[in-house]
């Protein structure tokens, strides 16, 4: 049965503007996200290497010095189930 249609009839202007500047900021970062996928490490601090001196390959980052940001992960993440869902 479809009863929970109506339940949204109760919203004041102040959560719409709310609601309108949190798409307007996950868009914003969404967009972030499709130009720069790439942030860098602070493990590491972007130097690919960690330990005394800065010796040895950093080893979450496998030496690169970056990381694939968060947003970017789990739109690669959907990318992958939409694959999968329309195979
Ligand atoms: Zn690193």
């Amino acid at each position: 049965m479809l009863t929970h249609a109506a339940t949204a009839t109760t919203t004041s202007p102040a959560t719409g503007i709310l609601l309108m500047i949190a798409a307007a900021v996950t868009l914003c970062y969404a967009l972030a996200c499709w130009l720069a996928p790439f942030g860098y490490h602070r493990r590491c601090r972007g130097t690919g290497r960690t330990g005394p001196k800065l010796r040895q390959p950093c080893r979450r980052c496998r030496g690169t010095g970056r990381r694939l940001r968060i947003g970017r992960r789990i739109a690669n993440g959907l990318a992958d189930i939409h694959r999968d869902g329309t195979r």
